[in-house]
Formats: C-alpha cells, sequence, structure tokens
C-alpha cells in the first residue's frame, strides 16, 4: 500500500536507524506526514522482539528499504511492538481523535490476496508490517498506514494501563495467535521450550487459558528461577542427563500433550523429538499438538521425523506466525484486567538513545522485555 501524502512536514525527527549489523546510529529524518485514512503517533514505548535482535546482528534482514514521505532512509527504522499518542489524525479517520493512547497492531495484509479472502490474513502473500517495510518504533513519531486503521488494528489503550505495558500486547498477541491454533485448553499439560520473554508469555497465557501441568526447559539458571516465580510446575535445565526424567517425573509418569517451541534454535525440538523408544516419541501423549513458534535462523538442517509415530500417535504440528488485529485487541484487554501480567516481564526501559545498549540487554538471558521509550 502506497501512502498518499497529507499535510507539508518541515519537522524533523529523532530516529535509530540500522545502518548495518549491529550498527544502530541516531539521525535527524523527515518527521512522516499524516497519511490520508491512517494516524501520526508520537511514539511513547516500542518493546525489543526477539526477531529485532536478530535483525540487529544481520541474521534475520528486511527486504528492500524504507521511505518517509517519498524519501528513502539509509537504514531501516525497526521495532513493531509499539503504543503511542495520536497526534494527528488523517483526512476521513472519525473513530480516533488527537491525545488518545493506542496501542497498534503492526502487520499489513493486503485483503485482496487468495489467502486474505479465504480468511488467512496472517499468511498473506503481500504481508508487510511496521517496523520492516514500513519505519517502525524505535523513532520519535510513526506514521501509522490507513489499511491499519481501518482494519481494526489500532486499539485503545484502558486508563490506567501504563505505555510501557501496553506495546507489550503485540508479542502477547502472537502467543495468543499460537495458543488459539493449537487449542491450549483446561487440562493440558505443556511444555515449553525456552523461558525468555515468549517462553514466558506462553507459560502464563496457558495458566490462564486452563493448563494443568506446565514444564519449561531453559539452560539459564536465573529464568528457570523466574519460570518458577511466574508459575510453572517445573523448570528443567536441557543441558543435564536428569532433563528427560525430570520431565516426566514432575508429569506424573505422563508425556506432554502440548509442546511450545519459543527458543530460535532448532535445538530443542531436536532435543524432545529424540525420546523416540518403541515406535513412539517418549515426551507426546498420544494427540499432542506441537507448535513452531519461534523463527530460526536460515540454514539449520531440516528435522528427520518418523511419520510412522504422527500417525500412530496422532501428533499434530503447527507453525505460528504473527498475530490478527482482532487477537492484538485480546491481548491489550488482557494485560489491562492484568489477567496476564505482562508488565512483569519488562526488566528494562530505556531512552531511544540508548537502543544500542538496550539491545544488548535484551538479548542477555539477565533480562526479559526491555522496552524503548523514545523521549
Ligand atoms: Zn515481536
Ligand atoms: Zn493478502
Amino acid at each position: 500500500m502506497k501512502r498518499k501524502a497529507g499535510p507539508a512536514v518541515s519537522h524533523t525527527m529523532q530516529a535509530a536507524l540500522l545502518v548495518a549489523p549491529e550498527r544502530f546510529e541516531m539521525c535527524d529524518v523527515p518527521r512522516p506526514a499524516c497519511p490520508e485514512g491512517g494516524l501520526l503517533l508520537r511514539v511513547l514505548a516500542c518493546a525489543i522482539c526477539g526477531s529485532d535482535g536478530r535483525l540487529f546482528l544481520g541474521r534475520k534482514r528486511i527486504k528492500g528499504s524504507q521511505e518517509i514521505d517519498g524519501r528513502t532512509l539509509p537504514g531501516p527504522i525497526i521495532g513493531h511492538e509499539i503504543a503511542g499518542r495520536i497526534i494527528q489524525v488523517g483526512a476521513g479517520v472519525t473513530q480516533y481523535q488527537p491525545d488518545e493512547l493506542v496501542a497498534v497492531a503492526p502487520g499489513i495484509s493486503c485483503g485482496t490476496c487468495d489467502l486474505c479472502r479465504a480468511g488467512q490474513v496472517l499468511i498473506c502473500r503481500n504481508y508487510e508490517a511496521l517496523g520492516y517495510r514500513y519505519p517502525g518504533g524505535f523513532a520519535q513519531y510513526l506514521a501509522v498506514p490507513a489499511l491499519l486503521v481501518s482494519d481494526g488494528s489500532v486499539n485503545r489503550i484502558p486508563v490506567g494501563t501504563p505505555p510501557w505495558a501496553a506495546c507489550l500486547a503485540e508479542p502477547l498477541a502472537c502467543v495468543v495467535n499460537a495458543q488459539e491454533a493449537m487449542g491450549i485448553r483446561t487440562g493440558d499439560s505443556v511444555f515449553i521450550a525456552g523461558g525468555g520473554p515468549m517462553g514466558s508469555l506462553h507459560l502464563l497465557l496457558a495458566r490462564h487459558r486452563g493448563a494443568s501441568f506446565i514444564a519449561v526447559s531453559e539452560p539459564d539458571a536465573a529464568r528457570r528461577e523466574m519460570a518458577k516465580r511466574l508459575g510453572a510446575d517445573v523448570a528443567v535445565d536441557p543441558t543435564s542427563p536428569a532433563w528427560a526424567s525430570e520431565l516426566v517425573s514432575g508429569n506424573g509418569g505422563r508425556g506432554f500433550s502440548a509442546a511450545i517451541f519459543a527458543v530460535s534454535s532448532i535445538a530443542p525440538v531436536r532435543q524432545l523429538f529424540g525420546y523416540f523408544e518403541a515406535g513412539s516419541y517418549q515426551l507426546l501423549t498420544p494427540g499432542a499438538r506441537v507448535n513452531f513458534f519461534a523463527g530460526l535462523d536460515p540454514g539449520d538442517p531440516p528435522l528427520g521425523l518418523d511419520v510412522r509415530a504422527l500417525h500412530y500417535q496422532a501428533l499434530s504440528l503447527f507453525g505460528s506466525v504473527n498475530s490478527t488485529p482482532r487477537q492484538n485487541a485480546d491481548a491489550l484487554s488482557l494485560i489491562a484486567a492484568k489477567s496476564i501480567d505482562a508488565a512483569g516481564l519488562v526488566t528494562a526501559r530505556l531512552p531511544l538513545a540508548k537502543l544500542g545498549e538496550a539491545m544488548q540487554l535484551a538479548t542477555s538471558p539477565a533480562h526479559l522485555k526491555v522496552v524503548i521509550e523514545p523521549e
């Protein structure tokens, strides 16, 4: 979608441009005009996602370049977990007012391809997003394209919820999307690989949806403690020889009815599926659902799976990516109602000028969610 020109913009803004792997440059760039049918936001909070970390390290790339009002930026503005204050509403926008605080679902589906028409908007053939094709939230201002206003991607933040908590609606929405797809429900026993921010959100949401037993597998001791504080029944060390026996004994000798991989590595997948004996995957119950939630770096060798076991154990495999506007609205409500204590996962809040430092924190196991608050 092309943005139409709004009112003339003479101002500039501070933005962190990712000019090279591991290098942000704070630059004065044009402040975007308010798009027709869209919004201009002052960014109040933008959380760092694991995928931002992979972009930062050069392990994931943005196709093409970003522009602001027709001018190509020397590097992209990333960041897609965004909360802000409406500064201007575009022509034709009647449902929002200046000064309202909103959280934005960043995914832009075309609405016209075969997959969109079939309701599969998250795997739209022309999928774009803020922080990828469009400038993201690590800047003082952000243009919200008209399509995001019209498809319900802009959600008002309830009074009493700070923007630095509201911006976690997007990652939580992706977790909602995954758990809805795999049907996490009352009585499930859930294995979660990874006690980082996404694994922690999966833990909190699985409990909220009624899972009766939750195990987190995480090599970092502090993160295992955190997982227990957040309600995990067991937190096991995947590097320990007792890993599998602790999982099985903690769960009354049974396997898991659901498994979620929230680590950008294929190693935990190999580990879980490696417990294969007598023709079946020992750590999974018959009928188990498995979700490959985290994005991986390209180049990991493919996984060998025993198709006979997949069949006789009636296993279901899911890949989940992105989140719908409705899931973002639901996630924001869960955060605002404190049904999910997402704010409890925020371990640091830094100004935009410290984005490089914040990235280092976000990629260290001592931190969970790190939020940038542009001044
Ligand atoms: Zn994200
Ligand atoms: Zn589409």
